[in-house]
């Protein structure tokens, strides 16, 4: 075989060319103690808070205290294989989630894996789980309705797109049938929403999503499950993936709602966390930065301004009260977050009024302003009507002798109570909501029992859909004028014919 110098030259000469050093640079620290899911870690010195960190065997974990000499971490998952004296490799970055339309249907864990059995989600973009709330400049003021379809909150408090709307009550009190029914009212009012299960049990959850399903809601909803089994830094990360979701389809324009439920059992999560991981302790046992925990995911619900899509998130977060004491903290620092609260009653609840809405004690702050016009100019009234017989029922059980106009008062008290009940996955349009409570208000109903008032309702709406859609259209664009007025009074003496044959 003959030699070719020039050829093994040129070889040489390329190889030289081409040479590029490469090293990397790897933070490497050491494990010191693994425990109930907690890891301490030595020689980490360069890391960030909510940093990701990855273990030999590919398991992750999240940083989430920086103290002088080691960093405390939480394991996400299963932490057999992790060892005092394991390494640890810093990631470089935060925790992030997929984010897109390819979310939509489906429902993922904590960090964005589909759980539902069907494909894996080829998402083309991820985001950090904490970020930023938008600013002051970018925001702009709650005025479009976010319509529940469920007659009590309609009408007394209301929600618009951008607030947040915090859900408050006792165990059993149908919390999250609120949440859900207004889920499912937003089909076909292009809202993209997010559910957030937070420490429940896997069969509700289950059973949330069938529910969601048969009624056509999936196709336009996702559901992010932390259950029970789950690790607590698995529930302390759901609502912020959640929200991150949630934050991609307001950042392209679009309406978005989502619900956490609910954040005591996040809070709880927290506190566990906070325990193991040393924080000092305060009240209640949560750690000193409970408030900013919550503060800063429902900071991010905002309405955007024109310039900056014209999108918006609404959050409605859910707290669970012990005895319906709303002072405890982790209640009344949620109900100072958000913009107003609907406050749900055991007793209501029990004595058959449902939704167990308490109009007394539920307020919200910002939802007036993005009310439809007829809905808004009953609403006020309506309010004081309830409020006056709540307080005239308690004085009237002593038994004494009541004169005319408070027995009226009464009377139509119990109509008001008996016409906002209403039963779960059966919402109400807007513009028969007015109709039927401008009928109470204005003494329209005195004929008809109390008992047959919900049989009435519903004959009627069918009524008005079928004959008088016309009245509907004009209710929504024109609101309460003298003529609409009278064409509801005469829809109504129309019905009441039909309804007594
Ligand atoms: P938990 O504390 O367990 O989370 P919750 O407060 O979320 O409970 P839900 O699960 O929403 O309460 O409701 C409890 C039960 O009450 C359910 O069986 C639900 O079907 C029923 N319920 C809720 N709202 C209504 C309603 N408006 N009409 C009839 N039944 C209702
Ligand atoms: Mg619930």
């Amino acid at each position: 075989m003959q030699l070719k110098p020039d050829e093994i030259t040129k070889i040489i000469k390329d190889q030289i060319k081409n040479y590029s050093s490469k090293i990397e640079l790897l933070d490497v620290g050491t494990v010191i103690s693994v425990g109930d899911g907690i890891v301490s870690i030595y020689g980490l010195d360069d890391c960030m808070s909510c940093e990701l960190l990855e273990f030999e065997d590919g398991t992750k974990a999240l940083v989430l205290n920086l103290e002088e000499d080691v960093i405390g971490a939480v394991v996400l998952g299963p932490c057999d294989n992790i060892k005092e004296g394991s390494s640890v490799k810093r990631t470089g970055k935060i925790v992030s989630v997929p984010v897109g339309e390819e979310l939509i249907g489906r429902v993922v864990n904590a960090l964005g894996q589909p759980i539902d059995g069907m494909s894996p989600i080829d998402a083309s973009e991820f985001r950090p789980t904490e970020c930023d709330a938008p600013g002051i400049v970018a925001r702009s003021h709650v005025d479009t309705p976010l319509e529940t379809g469920i007659k009590a909150i309609d009408s007394m408090i209301p929600i618009g797109k951008g607030q947040r709307e915090l859900i408050i009550g006792d165990r059993q009190t149908g919390k999250t049938t609120i949440a859900i029914d207004t889920i499912m009212n937003q089909k076909g009012k292009n809202v993209i929403c997010v559910y957030v299960a937070i420490g429940q049990k896997n069969s509700t959850v289950a059973q949330v999503v069938e529910m969601l399903r048969t009624n056509g809601a999936m196709d336009y909803t996702v559901v992010v499950s932390a259950t029970a089994s789950d690790s607590s830094a698995l529930q302390y990360i759901a609502p912020y993936t959640g929200c991150t979701i949630g934050e991609y389809f307001m950042d392209t324009g679009k309406d978005v709602l989502c619900v956490y439920d609910d954040l005591s059992k996040h809070a709880v999560a927290y506190r566990a966390i906070s325990l193991l991981l040393r924080k000092p302790p305060g009240r209640e046992a949560y750690p000193g930065d409970v408030f900013y925990l919550h503060s800063r995911l429902l900071e991010r619900a905002a309405r955007m301004s024109k310039e900056c899509g014209g999108g918006s998130l609404s959050a409605l977060p859910i707290i669970e009260t012990q005895a319906g004491d709303i002072s405890a903290y982790i209640p009344t620092n949620v109900i100072s977050i958000t913009d107003g609260q609907i406050f749900l009653e055991s007793e209501l609840f029990f004595a058959g009024v449902r939704p167990a809405v308490n109009p007394g004690v539920s307020v919200s702050r910002v939802g007036g302003h993005a009310q439809i016009k007829a809905m808004k100019k009953l609403s006020g009234t309506l309010k004081l009507l309830y409020s006056q017989f709540i307080e005239l029922q308690a004085f009237s059980q002593f038994g004494s002798e009541l004169d005319e106009s408070t027995r009226k008062k009464i009377d139509q008290g119990e109509r008001i109570v008996e016409i906002l009940k209403q039963n779960n996955n059966s919402p109400v349009r807007m513009e028969c909501q007015v109709i039927i409570i401008y009928a109470i208000i204005n003494h329209l109903l005195g004929d008809i029992a109390v008992s047959d008032l919900l049989r009435f309702e519903e004959g009627l709406f069918g009524y008005v859909i079928q004959s008088h859609n016309d009245l509907l259209v004009s209710i929504l664009t024109d609101g309460l004028t003298e003529e609409i007025e009278e064409q509801i009074k005469t829809a109504i003496h129309e019905y009441k014919s039909m309804f007594a044959a």
